[in-house]
């Protein structure tokens, strides 16, 4: 580590990490980001590889920040580019975006600004920039980002036959860096990528697909009704944040957003056949926080940027890993921790084999569907699995995901992973598909075995007492562990990988699950519960929670949306820090000089109020108290009689919790109407209006109404009517 840290350029290093610390609040490049900016910086080509959440942006962004000239971003999708360019300027990176969706006035004022060498990142489509080439080609052009580079690939999911045009760029223009940055990783389309942009001897940036913050489940179709309670339950569980329901069908989508919004909760629905314009309103929503869920087809979310999004639930099994992986890692991009649920069911597959059959490239969309199916009916660790299957092969299980928490009983299969093994190897190592090597181990003398001599090769017969079905079973395990790997590219025939090797020399060992006979889906009941674990009542996650608030607030004031404003990871080192002045804020990660200026003195008096309460009531333990009898249904009269205080101090916890985010339906304290008159009077006239409303109501009901309606964004946190409840 410390001899690559010596070949760095120090001049280079030093200027990067203070254009991090500066514009991004950032104090460190993650693991590879900064060998990928300085291959950029002196000019060479470069291939990033991280999963969605992974950093990629700073790849090009830092590069284009030490490089004169205008760094020119290729992108698949409008609100992507918007995102991007909205999350620069507010950091303040000015940047700017060209394509159809806005007027041409616009466009061409952007283009005006690349040529007078204000701008520092310019974002277009492929489209775009291949039909006004030869215009663009006289920017001063510091390198060329190709954004979700994997469209370029036949192999891959998402195919766009623009993409394939890219190659002018290398042709037109070959001393200008190009970076392609993707978040799919299966190496077909890694190959795919570097041949069809020309790319030379680029540096490759492969980095770890791992997300451990993101949980794992799957249940095998535990029917509609049960589906919409745990995404209620979801809803609950993270009432501030926000989630994703994939459905197959837009009719699904459909359908799942209205039996949401039949329970309350905030949904909004996001499928191809709505107008741009609803579509568009639906993202926005979403984005900025009023709903919190969007109940979508694949339509919904290539480029999602926001960081919030704390689950993620396929209603459906979707066609393949690199979809799920792509889908489900929309969830946690903070980094904290997340959850992806699969539901899935055998009328997926019949549909989704269906599609596969009429694809055109039914093969290679067979063979992925199975292993989107292996995944769904895993007994082993679900990461694994993911991870083998982006040749990234693990030997230990990751403890984050349903098989990890319950396991199935485990025996050691390493004599028949060698059986398996040997079979393969000794019948030409790439040659076999799973059906002939079952085959083989089995003994059967079939005419296709006969006629290449496998049966005379040494481990045919060899795995005689297992039946067919365990085979099976146990193969398909051995390639979800990475023991073997499936060439798509080549008859789907297995290839021993390099820990299969080690297996087969006595170097490993590997545990397999044993094999159970498929069983009807055992009852869901009570489950959706169990894993709704309790409110967070600890001062950090308490003091998270009135931080977010004032982001929400902020958030409607300014109109962007809230992970614009600072991410929740940023929210989360705030809240631990505590920060007292602007110096302590510019020490938060992700604090940007910008952003300190422009949002800081907000976060400080939110922090400062906080310890003002933390420090004044000796109730943090009492608030907790209340909190936990109120969610058990306590009555406020009842809970204050219980703890042997006056119902007006319940009144002020209970207006404190609102605050903080913890209680979320108002119903049952405060009748509609005494809330609008309250707010209103405090809107409409807020010099004296307290003294005014003493006379109907009691102080306690007061701060409740207050606590609403700053919640709602309905009153401001700043000019409060009376401060001395503060
Ligand atoms: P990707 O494009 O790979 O999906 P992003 O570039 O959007 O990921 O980065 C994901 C998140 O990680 C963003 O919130 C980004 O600000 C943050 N991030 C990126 N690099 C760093 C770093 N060096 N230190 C801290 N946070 C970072
Ligand atoms: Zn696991």
């Amino acid at each position: 580590m410390q001899e690559q840290q010596a070949t760095y350029n120090t001049q280079l290093y030093s200027r990067a990490v203070g254009l991090l610390t500066k514009f991004y609040g950032y104090r460190s490049f993650r693991p590879g980001q900064y060998e990928v900016i300085e291959a950029v910086a002196s000019g060479r080509d470069a291939v990033v590889l991280l999963p969605t959440g992974g950093g990629k942006s700073l790849c090009f962004q830092m590069p284009a920040l030490l490089s004169d000239g205008v760094a020119v971003v290729v992108s698949p999708l409008i609100a992507l580019m918007q995102d991007q360019t909205q999350a620069l300027v507010a950091n303040g990176i000015p940047a700017a975006a060209i394509h159809s969706n806005q007027d041409e006035a616009y466009n061409r004022s952007a283009m005006e600004a690349a040529f007078a060498r204000k701008l520092k990142l310019l974002y277009t489509s492929p489209e775009r920039l291949l039909q006004e080439f030869d215009y663009w080609k006289r920017l001063n052009i510091s390198l060329f980002a190709i954004d979700e580079a994997h469209c370029i690939s036949q192999w891959g999911h998402d195919f766009r036959p623009d993409y394939t045009s890219l190659a002018k760029i290398k042709e037109e223009l070959p001393e200008v860096p190009v970076v392609a940055l993707t978040a799919t990783a299966d190496r077909l389309t890694r190959d795919d990528i570097i041949a069809q942009l020309k790319l030379r001897d680029p540096y490759c940036l492969l980095g770890s697909f791992d997300r451990p913050n993101i949980s794992l489940r799957a249940y095998s179709n535990p029917g509609m009704k049960p589906r919409m309670k745990f995404i209620a339950e979801l809803v609950k569980k993270y009432p501030q944040d926000s989630g994703i329901a994939y459905c197959l069908s837009r009719d699904g989508a459909m359908r799942t957003h209205q039996a949401l919004s039949a329970m309350g909760v905030r949904s909004v629905c996001y499928h191809a056949g709505m107008s741009a314009a609803e579509r568009d309103r639906s993202m926005r929503a979403f984005l900025n926080g009023d709903a919190q869920v969007v109940c979508a087809t694949v339509a919904f979310g290539m480029g999602i940027d926001k960081s919030n999004i704390r689950w993620v639930v396929h209603n459906n099994m979707p066609g393949n890993i690199e979809s799920y992986y792509q889908e489900i890692g929309r969830a946690g991009r903070d980094g904290l921790p997340a959850e992806a649920i699969l539901f899935y069911s055998y009328g997926d597959v019949i549909t989704l084999r269906k599609f596969a059959e009429e694809s055109g490239r039914q093969g290679v969309n067979l063979e992925k569907l199975g292993r989107m199916q292996a995944y769904a009916e895993a007994k082993v660790c679900r990461r694994r699995i993911l991870l083998s299957y982006f040749s990234e092969e693990r030997d230990c299980d990751c403890g984050n995901c349903d098989i990890c928490r319950n396991p199935p009983s485990r025996f050691d299969g390493t004599i028949l992973a060698q059986k398996a093994l040997s079979a393969v190897m000794r019948t030409g190592g790439t040659d076999i598909g799973i059906f002939t090597l079952v085959n083989i181990l089995r003994g059967a003398r079939r005419s296709d075995i006969v006629r290449e001599g496998y049966d005379r090769i040494r481990t045919f017969g060899a795995g005689a007492d297992l039946s067919q079905q365990q085979w099976n079973d146990y193969i398909s395990q051995m390639v979800q562990l990475g023991v073997f790997e499936i060439a798509y590219d080549d008859g789907n025939h297995l290839r021993v990988t390099a820990y299969g090797m080690k297996i087969l020399k006595g170097q490993a060992t590997l545990a397999l699950s044993t094999y159970v006979p498929p069983q009807p889906a055992a009852k869901t009941k009570g489950k959706a519960k169990a894993i709704i674990e309790n409110v967070p009542t600890d001062p950090v996650q308490q003091l998270f929670e009135q931080l977010k608030a004032v982001r929400t607030d902020l958030s409607r004031k300014e109109g962007i949306p809230p992970y614009l404003i600072f991410s929740d990871a940023t929210l989360l080192d705030m809240a631990t820090r505590r920060p007292a002045d602007i110096d302590g804020m510019l020490q938060v990660n992700g604090v940007g000089e910008k952003k300190a200026v422009r949002f800081g003195k907000r976060f400080l008096a939110a922090v400062r109020k906080f310890e003002g309460l933390a420090a004044s009531s000796p109730a943090g333990t009492s608030l907790k108290e209340t909190l936990i009898l109120f969610n058990a249904g306590e009555s406020l009269g009842d809970i204050a009689s219980l703890k042997g205080v006056k119902i007006g101090t319940i009144h002020t916890h209970i207006a404190q919790l609102i605050e903080g985010g913890f209680i979320n339906t108002f119903g049952s304290f405060i009748s509609r109407k005494e809330y609008e008159t309250i707010v209103n009077e405090l809107q409409s006239n807020p010099e004296g209006a307290y003294d005014r409303l003493k006379e109907d109501f009691s102080s306690g009901i007061i701060s409740i109404a207050r606590a609403i309606g700053r919640v709602k964004g309905v009153l401001s946190y700043e000019k409060s009517p009376n401060s001395t409840l503060e």
